[in-house]
């Protein structure tokens, strides 16, 4: 029989864990970078310059990597595209330095990938695409036979890939698309997470059967919803298998502009804040330069990499005592460069210094026309509010916490 509780549940001081514990996978190496193994979520992008055009890709590759994107994927859909790749990779290393290039590889793509993957560092497949079959209009169910025998002829055509990548050491992501899964697992499994799943799960048995395990998989869709629960049954069904690979996380045809961005966020944040995720990309309808500091800004909101200053600043209310927003962007010009440093800006004391959630320096409205410095928590002093700015970076200077722009 159910009891009802009266007495109030007591008062514990048990703190709550505010750490994203991140899940354990296998490191997987491309190039000079490791995706997952504890390694810091991996920033990746792609280029939109025809591949053909090597002058074109070098300078987009390397304008990609100097902004902090530190795997660039190229599309290779032809043997052309396959072939020029070998003189851009060359011409990098040549004129920049050798980045990590993943090539995406197209419908029954096998001589292409075979060709490209002598020249890049990690091939990208589809497994709805990679063993493209054209789909019957009046079919109305898959046999039993039927599927395994285009399973025989993806073993078939995946396995030398395999041992290309294995030999070679390098990587491969299984990169399942919800809007392109392969059509016997539409009849098997419908269009679900289950379906995507189970394309994914089918192509790290043929890998783990060639005891190649340098793989990264991706479970993208352009809902939110979809895309969250791809990841999270891969999760499971790996878990279940003792499966341990990296993650790479997006939404696909995001769009672009602030609803691109927060809708990217919204599926790409919410699987890192549950630990899932080792590598990210950010697909706008915009250059591909614009996704970079998208990928940072939530990487840096959830803690797990810190690229730039966190600045904590109140949203300003009645009690506000200086011009809020102008503030806060004179304290950013000043400040932007000290990666790393918390800084707050609010707008009074009544509220302010128990709101500055630990930043390491705070700027706070003391009285009109005067501001208060803290270190921490504790209070500094009181300056002109005019002089604001130059004391804080005083303040920081005295600290030995300050380097030139
Ligand atoms: S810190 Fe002060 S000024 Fe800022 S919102 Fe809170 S009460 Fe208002």
């Amino acid at each position: 029989m159910q009891t009802l509780e009266t007495t109030q549940p007591p008062v514990t001081a048990a703190l709550v864990d505010t750490t994203i514990h991140r899940r354990k996978t296998r490191p997987v190496r491309v190039n000079d970078v490791f995706i997952g193994g504890g390694h810091p979520v991996v920033v990746q992008s792609m280029i939109n310059e025809d591949t053909l055009d090597v002058e074109g890709s070098v300078a987009a590759i390397r304008r990609l990597h100097e902004m902090g994107c530190e795997i660039v994927r190229v599309t290779v859909p032809s043997m052309a595209h396959a072939k020029a790749l070998a003189q851009i990779k060359e011409k990098l290393i040549k004129t920049y330095r050798d980045v990590p290039l993943v090539a995406d590889v197209h419908h029954n793509g096998l001589k292409i990938a075979l060709e490209v993957a002598k020249h890049v560092d990690k091939v990208r497949i589809n497994p709805g695409l990679y063993v493209f079959e054209k789909p019957k209009s009046d079919r109305t169910e898959y046999t039993e036979a039927e599927f395994a025998e285009i399973g025989d002829k993806i073993r078939e055509t995946l396995e030398p890939l395999v041992i290309s990548l294995r030999d070679q050491d390098k990587a491969m992501r299984i990169g399942v698309n919800h809007g392109s899964l392969a059509e016997r697992m539409l009849f098997t499994y419908g269009d679900t997470p289950e379906g995507m799943v189970e394309s994914a799960l089918e192509f790290i048995r043929i890998c783990e059967s060639l005891d190649f395990r340098n793989l990264v998989i991706s479970l993208k869709a352009s809902r939110v919803p979809v895309m969250l629960a791809a990841y999270r049954l891969m999760v499971q069904r790996m878990d279940e298998l003792g499966m341990d690979y990296p993650l790479h996380l997006g939404v696909t045809e995001a769009g672009d502009g602030e609803y691109g961005r927060i809708k990217s966020t919204a599926g790409i944040a919410t699987l890192l804040a549950e630990g899932i995720g080792d590598t990210i990309r950010v697909s706008l309808t915009e250059a591909p330069e614009k996704e970079i500091p998208v990928c940072y800004s939530i990487l840096q909101a959830l803690g797990l990499r810190k690229t730039m200053v966190e600045y904590v600043a109140c949203p300003s209310c009645g009690r506000t005592l200086f011009n809020l927003e102008e503030v806060l962007h004179k304290v950013r010009e000043a400040t932007k460069h000290l990666t790393g440093l918390d800084i707050a800006v609010m707008g009074c004391i009544v509220n302010g210094p128990g709101e500055m959630a630990d930043a390491d320096y705070g700027y706070v409205g003391k009285q009109p026309g005067y501001i208060s410095l803290y270190r921490g928590r504790e209070e500094i002093k009181k300056v002109p509010e005019d002089q604001g700015v130059a004391e804080l970076i005083n303040l920081i200077k005295a600290d030995d916490r300050w380097v030139d722009p």
